[in-house]
């Protein structure tokens, strides 16, 4: 069963913030940040790398038009926007979504932390041509 599947047919509960033909947005159950918004094709697909590159350009297309509204109509500062690919990657629900997680200060409850290592840039290059 998925969770998500099961929210887009009405089965579970959910607070809806745009819905069409072929996608959904609610409100992350677990708000990370005021507004913390996740954006979902109604078609079930377990991760991005999966769609039709039509699909998935729908998909980012109207996250756009919601990552908008929360700029706009919450008055963030910014936002990051997250897809969490595998469980490794910390992915836990198997139904492709985007986060948009709006930034209001440094306050924020957020935390992206990069830390840097050496690698050969040309050898990575050259494995991705
Ligand atoms: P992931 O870790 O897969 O990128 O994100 C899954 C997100 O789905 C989590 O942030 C989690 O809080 C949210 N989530 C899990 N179950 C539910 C649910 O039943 N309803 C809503 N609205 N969000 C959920
Ligand atoms: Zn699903």
């Amino acid at each position: 069963m998925c969770i998500f599947c099961e929210i887009i047919k009405g089965n579970i509960p959910s607070t809806k913030v745009y819905e069409d033909d072929e996608v959904l947005a609610i409100l992350d159950i677990s708000q990370t940040t005021y507004g913390h918004t996740l954006v979902m094709p109604k078609k079930h697909y377990d991760n991005f790398l999966l769609m039709p590159n039509d699909e998935y350009a729908s998909l980012m297309a109207k996250a756009q038009i919601i990552a908008n509204r929360l700029q706009n109509k919450l008055d963030c500062k910014g936002m990051n926007l997250l897809i969490n690919t595998n469980e490794i990657a910390g992915q836990t629900v198997m139904h492709t979504h985007v986060h948009l997680i709006p930034r209001y200060g440094e306050k924020d409850t957020v935390e992206f932390k990069f830390n840097v290592n050496k690698f050969d840039l040309n050898e990575i290059a050259n494995k991705l041509k």
